[in-house]
């Protein structure tokens, strides 16, 4: 398998990877996804990528730091019913902690790894130790300032595009998960400096059930949030055209100075979320599109419930940003065994229909004009007409 042609480019780029067995250890227990970190950071080990990459070693997010996004008492209340893993607080549900989000020991100490991990790496950028700097254990865009949502606890997207900001002027957001980023876009929904880039499943019943095209930003932030809801069963040649368009305006309307990409892998197909029908080729594609930009980058995980899958695709795109090809056939680790039947890291679309018919294909257009209408429009009443009208 062909990660990607070797190129000057990518055999230059210098490249952090945030990993200590300790933070690896924290992620397996208490995420929904468990062992998946040490799955993921097994295989990635087990393909030599390691040696090419500085491995540095996360700290952990103060109090203070998390509230730079999250409200004080949301934080105190997590780190009050993590300490005996209190599941029936009454107050919980008001924090959206409970069902989609329990309550387990050590919940706490749980988020302050991760936010303090997607910190680290963004300070390895900002302190220009690397070009590319990865966190697979991140990438919980979910969670709201003072909420827990969808399994995420801590928004280290945010905390780390506000790190991010320390520096740099204009700050993107790229998120490829199944899902809407929605606790992102919606932290940053009144600023136009940062600006949010969502592709994602948008359907009746869907969670989170935010994302429509029409949602824009607001304010300030009006034009600086950008969705584009797909349908069911998008392969990768489908979906690289549709994302290179979006990127292509949102380069030279925004002109970012630092892109932080979220890659959750439950687009994969065979994930059992059973939606997309992705596979690493297609998602290293627009990586490696981004890429090219030569701007700072941190690249978090997010969703991947298949769990080999997302260990397979999250190789690959680590092996795509070192210019590396990987032979196809697993090498013998500790995880060999949920590679079967047939060990390879290849995945196989399955014969699902696409959904994204010529109504998809329009609804890329709204976004499009959207995009060409923030350079020229300076009122709503402007930007209406160059939606409705042209
Ligand atoms: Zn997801």
């Amino acid at each position: 398998m062909s990660a990607r042609e070797h190129s000057d480019e990518s055999s230059k780029r210098r490249v952090a990877y945030i990993y200590s067995p300790e933070y690896i250890e924290t992620c397996d227990t208490l995420s929904k996804v468990p062992n998946r970190a040490s799955m993921v950071h097994s295989l990635i080990e087990a393909y030599g990528l390691l040696p090419h990459m500085s491995v540095v070693k996360p700290r952990v997010a103060t109090m203070e730091e998390m509230a730079m996004f999250h409200t004080d008492s949301y934080l105190e209340h997590l780190h009050k019913i993590s300490q005996d893993g209190d599941n029936d607080d009454p107050q919980s549900a008001d924090y959206g902690l409970g069902y989609d989000c329990p309550v387990v020991e050590g919940i706490f100490d749980y988020a302050a790894a991760v936010g303090g991990a997607t910190l680290t790496a963004a300070e390895c950028l900002l302190d220009q130790k690397c070009d590319v700097a990865i966190n697979w254990a991140g990438g919980w865009h979910h969670a709201k300032k003072d909420e827990a949502s969808g399994f995420c606890y801590v928004n280290d997207a945010v905390l780390g595009i506000l790190k991010l900001r320390e520096k740099h002027e204009r700050v993107l957001y790229v998120d490829v998960d199944l899902h809407h980023g929605d606790g992102v876009e919606e932290a940053f929904s009144f600023t136009s400096k940062v600006m949010t880039v969502s592709l994602h499943k948008f359907s009746p019943g869907f969670f989170p059930g935010t994302g429509d095209v029409c949602d824009t930003g607001l304010g300030k932030g009006r034009w600086y949030a950008v969705n584009i809801p797909l349908e069911d069963g998008i392969q990768d040649d489908r979906y690289f055209q549709v994302f290179t368009s979006v990127m292509q305006e949102v380069r030279s309307q925004f002109n970012p100075e630092a892109v932080l990409m979220q890659l959750g892998a439950d687009t994969m197909a065979g994930d059992p979320m059973c939606s997309f029908n992705m596979t690493p080729v297609g998602v290293a594609k627009c990586l490696l599109n981004v890429l090219q930009w030569q701007l700072p980058t941190l690249l978090l995980g997010g969703g991947g419930y298949n769990l080999a899958n997302t260990a397979r695709c999250w190789t690959f795109l680590t092996a795509t940003v070192l210019g590396k090809t990987l032979s196809s056939e697993i090498p013998d680790h500790e995880f060999f065994t949920e590679y079967g039947p047939d060990y390879s890291l290849e995945i196989s679309p399955s014969c699902r229909p696409d959904r994204n018919d010529r109504v998809r294909c329009l609804t890329l257009k709204h976004t499009l004009l959207l995009l060409a209408g923030l350079a020229k429009a300076s009122s709503v009443t402007q930007m209406r007409r160059v939606l409705y009208i042209r």
